[in-house]
């Protein structure tokens, strides 16, 4: 028997979780029965979507349950194996995160390799972040050489890489918004933003407009809000919007009310899709090739907000909601090997 600690769900929050809607619980964990392996996690993924299932109801994935542990990506080291094709000391990519060990059937798990990313990289520039960005810009704003693109939540996880990658596929400027200064300097200076704005400095539909004298042709949606209200007054005819996620709502304790400027849709012949990451896993052996290059020839720069310890998971999970990440906000573990 392992024994380590699990972060359930104690209560499900109204409006802003706080850590009382976490409890932290020692557990012993089992062996692997036939099929199963004994993982002990190393990397642990916090992400916007875990709000949405700490509230009842189910919306594309079932919500987590009250008195149960939460789940997540997270990559960690096979300990015991009863499962053909797995090994002691295999590093696997899954789904069971908030917890230093886990068990689960085998066929959860994919085998990632350190020596072509570090492991982390699998929960960000290589991992569900990655494949995000790149989806939507590809597939699902269908992205074309020399346009202009505009994504919100520029600083983050998703966002950071959908920014360079819209550069890396022809975007003539690419305009970023984020939550600070220091944030906005990070997206022009480091990542290659042709501009970015605070969306704390004024209205968005202001510091959009200036950022974009010739309009945008396609909107990277993270935020929601006013920020989508801006963004469908600032696209130019025939605009694509990727609506990715709407991060300002999902802590409402009561719906607010939308854009009111909907209408435009219909004039400017706009098309916004909504999507979802795991629809898509026919295109990851086409993201790997093309980000896994852009990454490999230093072409994609990253930053990690790291957080030590899984009792620290949820202060890493309300920081990331609260913006206190630059790219991707993970918690660490254990140390691997
Ligand atoms: P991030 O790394 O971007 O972290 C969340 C960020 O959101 C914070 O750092 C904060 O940055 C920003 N934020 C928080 N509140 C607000 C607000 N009221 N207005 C504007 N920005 C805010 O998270 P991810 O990259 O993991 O996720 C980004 C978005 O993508 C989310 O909406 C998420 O739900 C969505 N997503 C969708 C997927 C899909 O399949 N459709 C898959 C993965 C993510 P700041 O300091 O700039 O405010």
């Amino acid at each position: 028997m392992s024994k380590g600690l699990e972060i359930r769900l104690a209560s499900r929050p109204k409006g802003w979780p706080t850590q009382e809607n976490f409890d932290v619980v020692e557990v012993e964990q089992p062996q692997p029965g036939d099929g199963e392996l004994l993982v002990r996690n190393v990397w642990m993924s916090v992400d916007p979507a875990m709000r949405g299932r700490m509230n009842a109801g189910r919306s594309y994935v079932p919500p987590f349950e009250v008195g149960k542990a939460l789940q997540g990506g997270a990559v960690g080291e096979v300990v015991a194996a009863n499962a053909e094709g797995f090994q002691p000391g295999d590093f696997v990519l899954h789904y069971f995160g908030w917890r230093d060990y886990a068990t689960f059937d085998a066929k959860h798990a994919v085998k990632v390799d350190p020596q072509v990313a570090p492991l982390s990289a699998y929960l960000y520039v290589l991992g569900m972040p990655g494949m995000t960005a790149y989806v939507g810009l590809a597939d699902i704003a269908e992205q074309k050489e020399g346009d202009v693109v505009f994504v919100s939540g520029a600083a983050g996880a998703v966002g950071s890489l959908a920014g360079q990658i819209a550069k890396l596929r022809g975007a003539s400027r690419v305009i970023g918004s984020a939550g600070s200064a220091e944030k906005v300097r990070y997206l022009v200076d480091e990542l290659g933003f042709d501009a970015a704005f605070n969306y704390h400095d004024g209205p968005v539909i202001e510091q959009l407009k200036a950022a974009a004298p010739d309009g945008i042709d396609v909107y990277f949606d993270n935020v929601g809000g006013e920020h989508l209200e801006a963004a469908i007054e600032v696209l130019n005819d025939f605009g694509r919007v990727a609506e990715c996620g709407m991060i300002s709502q999902y802590n409402n304790a009561e719906p607010k009310p939308g854009p009111n400027n909907l209408f435009k849709i219909v004039s400017k012949r706009l098309k916004l899709q909504g999507f979802i990451v795991i629809d898509h896993g026919q295109r990851k052996d086409q993201f790997f090739a093309e980000v896994g290059g852009w990454l490999r020839d230093g072409k994609i720069s990253y930053r990690e907000t790291v957080v030590e310890g899984l009792r620290n998971a949820p202060e890493a999970f309300l920081g990331m909601m609260r913006g206190e990440n630059t790219g991707k906000m993970l918690v660490k573990i254990a140390n691997a090997g």
